[in-house]
């Protein structure tokens, strides 16, 4: 697959320059919690799951932005960072080494905690002919920035349609808090974001400039959910954009926290716990996550071994069966 090793030789050059600048800037003691760009999900997310941890404990812990779920993975991978959020699609590609993960290989230790929220492969638009994904060659699309996920996501659609980004005029590589702003300028058709709704930057797209979603769905996106456990079928509700009254279809995954097998079991026992034990809280960081379950989270969208930390939290309150196998 020469096209899937050359992006994620791109992607890995660009990611060693990040991790760098973190790992000089947040030397110390402090948890390390790998989120995302400014306008998404999991910065909020990742604050509040900090803000939890710090009043519980009482110890340290940084929420970083970064470039996404890839740049999490490889700063978890190589101890950059200490947890990282994830899409469910990277976490399995980072753990046994496939797509943008090709050329490092697989990463047997890495470990996860629990699931977040739901996220939908979302494409935003301003053209009104650019009504469903087919119709979006040849224009000026944002793919996203290197390290993000739902450039690998993307990637991974293409792949599938045995298509490249060259399919498109322009192959924009702008981090989420600037593309609603180049779009809305005229210099961009569309946009991918995988990301929980609802989404700020999408609000600002649809209001500000007049943009709309666009359905994802078909023979493609059948074969993907085919190949791939972690995709599953969604829908974006009409109403919760202007312009698209009517609900878009699309696929989707869920947000995961992983880690590696070597941190320590009781400082991730403290993190699930501070989240779990103060649920409802957590639940209003941001409307994406007022649905999340407990049931749910310690399960969906996790390919990674349970870290011993998190299974001895979950046995312990009977959200799993006791296997002998959680941590001290
Ligand atoms: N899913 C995006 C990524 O993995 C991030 C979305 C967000 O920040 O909410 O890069």
């Amino acid at each position: 697959m020469p096209h899937a090793k050359s992006l994620s030789a791109h992607l890995l050059g660009a990611i060693a320059v990040w991790i760098a600048s973190v790992s000089d800037a947040h030397a110390g003691e402090a948890l390390r919690l790998g989120t995302g760009g400014a306008a998404g999900v999991y910065l909020p997310e990742g604050r509040a799951i900090c803000q939890r941890y710090q009043e519980t404990t009482g110890k340290a812990c940084q929420a970083l932005s970064t470039g996404g779920s890839i740049y999490n993975a490889q700063g978890v991978r190589t101890g950059d960072l200490d947890v990282g959020i994830v899409q469910s699609d990277i976490q399995y590609a980072a753990l046994r080494g496939e797509g943008e993960f090709y050329d490092s290989g697989p990463s047997p230790e890495l470990r996860s905690l629990f699931s977040l929220h739901a996220e939908a492969f979302t494409v935003v638009a301003t053209p009104p002919n650019i009504q469903r994904f087919d119709d979006l060659a040849g224009h000026r699309v944002n793919v996203g920035n290197p390290g993000s996920g739902h450039r690998a996501t993307l990637s991974a659609l293409l792949d599938i349609r045995g298509e490249t980004e060259g399919i498109y005029d322009v192959a924009a590589e702008l981090r989420p808090a600037d593309m609603t702003s180049v779009m809305c300028d005229g210099r961009l058709d569309a946009f991918f974001y995988v990301v929980g709704h609802p989404s700020q930057a999408i609000d600002e797209a649809t209001r500000r400039c007049n943009a709309h979603l666009v359905e994802v769905a078909g023979a493609d996106v059948d074969a993907l959910l085919t190949r791939a456990p972690f995709y599953s079928l969604t829908s974006i509700p009409g109403g919760t954009y202007a312009n698209t009254p009517e609900d878009t279809a699309t696929f989707g995954v869920r947000a995961t926290l992983i880690t590696r097998a070597d941190v320590d079991a009781q400082q991730i026992y403290d993190l699930v716990a501070a989240v779990f034990d103060h649920l409802d809280t957590f639940r209003q960081a941001h409307p994406s996550l007022s649905t999340l379950s407990p049931e749910a989270m310690v399960t969906a969208g996790l390919t990674a071994p349970l870290h011993p930390g998190a299974r001895r939290y979950y046995e312990e309150k009977g959200l799993l069966p006791a296997t002998g196998q959680a941590g001290k």
